[in-house]
């Protein structure tokens, strides 16, 4: 792109009015600049596909153009910088919204998205207080109460009486799940170790005294073995220790085990250990499944203990009522952690945590003098966050654009899908679908059926050796196909019962893009046939095998 018109500053021979003029004049129409964003703006799909570079630059060559450690002395031309951005980001960006990119949560975005982002940023409302966000803040407060009644379907009066209410919130906006994971159980931290006669709770003394008052020798939360790293980090800011994040089994289907749960809460109570929560994961990040929600609360209630589920991935089903019932017992969490930068096609950034009791907040408020005041509806009183951007307006127009309805189409596309994937891989004859669709989530792996014959008959160590060798295969593959730049799945590792619970790597796929069709599906599987026929880690450790 080449500019003509330099419609830009350039303070450093000149003045400080020409400095002025950024803030006030935009950029001219043909500058660099105004090019991108015309392009974007008409034909997003078009921009990425054509600027972002098809073959991948390995990371050590990014780097080289990201290296000056000295802020910039000069100015320089707006176009200047968005050339070199077009040539040294934007070209080795990670196309996400691409329909054979299915490896991770990203997807596209609706088209409307773009200039409504645009205008968020134009209006740069800060959602910490009212003073800076009088109408974000009652519109994020709705975004809240629809997200919650999507969950907890409370009656009309019961939204009339809490949605806007000063001093009670029905859950909270944050960056994203881990955000809103943290928040959920500083809540549940909070709760427990609350106030009780001489001793001001948690918030106020301390986690020492805290557990001195109470009298409890470690706090723990339970989860499964699947549970997502982020309530790792949770138990490490609350002062919890990683170590008492305590991982219970999960069955064949990757859905955790409520009787070995109880059986665990039990030991930990017998050693004085206080079960400060347990938490549901509906929707794993590797596998896709959901835990037995209702066993849980059941669980929660006996034991007496915070009930979270962290559906950051798998909440957007509940908009289906086709799909919702596999989520059932949701409504009975404490709270729930759900993500709408993931399945609910809004851009990054938007994590949301909700509370099935308006008053649970009420043990995490803080408040200051100048802002957060006493009775002020400032939302900043109790987010784990300061200041804020104005992201529920683009989950508010997502919910009004596209609708229930029109989510429920996507969702149950997604998980058909998922489904008809799956039927392609059990059809070959050298795949191997590892994990089942729950949702629109599965994990299979490439086992030429030549060694599936010699896995059948052979002896333990063989066994093992063909194992090893496969897994390293499989993450070989499944790099070649990124570095190859035409598709792109995801991979992980997991513990198959199928597969004797050993180690096992797959490729990972997620199908919540609205653009992946069922060809590209068929050509995924027809690449990764081709790139297996001549991978050098097959060739060396497996095709003796053949
Ligand atoms: C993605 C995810 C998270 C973390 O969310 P971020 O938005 O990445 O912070 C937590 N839990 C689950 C189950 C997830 O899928």
């Amino acid at each position: 792109m080449v500019d003509e018109t330099r419609q830009a500053v350039r303070p450093a021979i000149a003045s400080e009015e020409s400095l002025m003029r950024i803030f006030t004049v935009p950029e001219a129409p043909g500058s660099t600049l105004a090019k991108i964003e015309q392009e974007i703006s008409s034909n997003l799909a078009g921009f990425l596909n054509e600027n972002i570079a098809a073959v991948e630059k390995p990371l050590h060559e990014i780097e080289k153009d990201f290296q000056a450690a000295n802020i910039p002395e000069e100015p320089r031309f707006v176009s200047e910088h968005a050339q070199e951005l077009m040539e040294k980001l934007v070209a080795h960006s990670v196309h996400t919204s691409a329909p054979s990119f299915i490896g991770h949560m990203t997807s596209a975005l609706p088209h409307f998205v773009l200039p409504l982002s645009k205008l968020m940023v134009g209006l740069n409302q800060n959602l910490v207080k009212i003073e800076t966000s009088k109408a974000f803040t009652p519109l994020e407060r709705q975004v809240l109460g629809m997200m919650h009644h999507m969950v907890y379907g409370k009656d009309d009066a019961f939204y009339r009486k809490w949605m806007h209410n000063a001093k009670n919130a029905l859950g909270a906006f944050c960056s994203g799940g881990t955000v809103a994971n943290i928040s959920a159980l500083w809540v549940a931290r909070n709760k427990l170790l609350k106030p009780d006669g001489d001793f001001n709770g948690i918030n106020s003394d301390g986690l020492v005294a805290a557990m001195m008052h109470y009298g409890y020798k470690g706090l723990a939360i339970l989860v499964s073995e699947r549970g997502h790293y982020s309530l790792g980090k949770a138990a490490d800011v609350l002062g919890i220790g990683r170590s008492n994040i305590v991982s219970i089994e999960t069955d064949h289907n990757n859905r955790v085990d409520v009787a070995k749960m109880r059986e665990k809460a039990n030991e930990l109570a017998g050693k004085g250990i206080k079960v400060m929560a347990i938490v549901g994961v509906a929707g794993t990040t590797e596998t896709g499944n959901i835990d037995p929600l209702n066993e849980m609360a059941d669980l929660a209630d006996e034991i007496n203990c915070h009930f979270h589920i962290d559906a950051a991935w798998g909440g957007a089903t509940m908009l289906s009522n086709n799909a919702r019932r596999l989520l059932a017992g949701c409504e009975r969490a404490d709270s729930i952690t759900i993500d709408a930068h993931k399945q609910m096609y809004v851009p990054m950034g938007a994590g949301i945590v909700l509370f099935k009791e308006p008053d649970t907040v009420n043990v995490v408020e803080h408040h200051a003098e100048y802002i957060l005041r006493k009775g002020s509806k400032d939302l900043g009183s109790h987010t784990l966050e300061g200041s804020r951007p104005g992201m529920a307006m683009l989950v508010h127009a997502c919910l009004s654009i596209i609708g229930r309805k029109g989510y429920e189409m996507l969702i149950d596309k997604s998980l058909e899908k998922a489904r008809y994937f799956a039927e392609l891989i059990k059809q070959t004859d050298d795949f191997e679908l590892v994990t089942e669709p729950e949702l629109c989530l599965l994990t299979y792996r490439y086992v030429p059926e030549k060694i599936k014959e010699v896995l059948k008959t052979a002896d333990e160590q063989t066994k093992l050796d063909i194992y090893a060798a496969l897994n390293r295969f499989t993450a070989s593959m499944q790099k070649r196909q990124r570095e190859a730049g035409r598709s792109f799945v995801s991979r992980t590792r997991l513990t198959p019962y199928q597969y004797d619970n050993l180690p096992t790597v797959v490729f990972r796929v997620v199908l919540a893009n609205p653009l992946t069709s069922k060809q590209i599906l068929h050509d995924i599987l027809a690449e990764q046939r081709e790139l297996a026929g001549k991978d050098p880690i097959f060739k060396k450790y497996l095709a003796k095998y053949l």
